[in-house]
């Protein structure tokens, strides 16, 4: 496994420029299951490579870019159990040099959810992910669907830029009580962990709504708000379409319950993907199916 920590490094390595599909799966590091299903996807595809940065500029002030984990010894040695063929693990300079002046502003799917409650967040994120598909030139990067408003708010980035990177976004990996996995997770004491279960106690009741018949939003989003009550502080618990996100009356197609709160020091969010039809609710996808990889 290779270790790049420029893009000129990562450009003269051939074992990258094989016969099949680049893969790049962007990461902050401090690395779990939930990344590494995501390495796993897109390993069936062609060479991945796994960046590792945790980006300033997606950070609001006051957010804990300080207290962020890092372990960069530990990700390294998963991935290389994973065979992942390199790591881009670019310094600050590498990546925002002395002046990095140029963002990509987010359009309307920035706006609510996350891009209301962390101002500058999609900006950040968009910027970083240009910068990233620049110095990797992937023909795929993957994404994963608990950050539902970001895959969705790259997506919208990649096809007006015309970036021509075909995206794809991996399920979300959760303990077996039904925890999403998430670098902050590493935050909460064992009351806070059980605490922090209202998040998907909220979709699964917002699910279950839907399931019986309920389509309007105003219902299902009150009952995922009383489940998420449980929380320190409640950011969103909302009903939107896929993939424009908007924000409509009556429930149906695909759609995201997505929930955000604050359950001691971390702030959490957590999303279900869902198709309501006449019929019922299915599991959904964001970006491309990817059982058909
Ligand atoms: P992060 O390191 O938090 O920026 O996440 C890097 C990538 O991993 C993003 O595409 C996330 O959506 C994805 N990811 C984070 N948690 C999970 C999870 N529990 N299951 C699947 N993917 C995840």
């Amino acid at each position: 496994m290779e270790i790049c920590r420029t893009s000129v490094e990562l450009a003269a390595r051939k074992s990258l420029r094989v016969d099949k599909p680049l893969v790049l799966v962007p990461t902050m590091g401090a690395l779990h299951e939930g990344h590494l299903s995501l390495v796993r996807l897109g390993r069936r595809l062609g060479p991945v490579v796994v960046s590792i940065f945790v980006n300033p500029t997606q950070f609001g002030e006051g957010e804990d870019f300080d207290a962020y984990p890092r372990d960069l010894d530990a990700d390294l040695s998963m991935l290389e159990s994973l065979g992942v063929e390199a790591v881009f693990a670019p310094g600050m300079s590498e990546m925002y040099g002395d002046d990095g002046e140029v963002t990509v502003l987010p359009g309307r799917r920035a706006m609510g959810l996350c891009g209301g409650d962390r101002p500058g967040h999609f900006t950040g994120v968009l910027t970083v992910v240009a910068k990233l598909i620049g110095a990797v030139r992937p023909d795929v990067a993957v994404f994963g669907r608990k950050d539902a408003q970001q895959c969705l708010v790259i997506a919208q980035m990649v096809e007006d830029l015309k970036m021509g990177v075909r995206l794809i976004d991996g399920p979300t990996i959760r303990e077996p009580d039904g925890l999403a996995l998430s670098s902050r997770n590493r935050y909460l004491d064992t009351g806070q962990r059980d605490q922090a279960l209202c998040l998907f106690r909220s979709l699964t009741a917002g699910r279950q709504l839907l399931a019986a018949g309920e389509r309007g939003r105003d219902a299902v989003a009150a009952t995922m708000l009383r489940e998420l009550k449980a929380a320190d502080e409640v950011e969103y618990a909302e009903v939107r379409r896929v993939p424009g996100l908007e924000n409509e009356k009556r429930v149906t197609g695909r759609i995201v319950l997505a929930v955000a709160a604050k359950v001691g020091p971390a702030r959490l969010i957590d999303n279900f993907a869902l198709e309501v039809t006449d019929h019922g609710v299915i599991d959904g996808f964001l970006l491309g199916d990817p059982t058909g990889i």
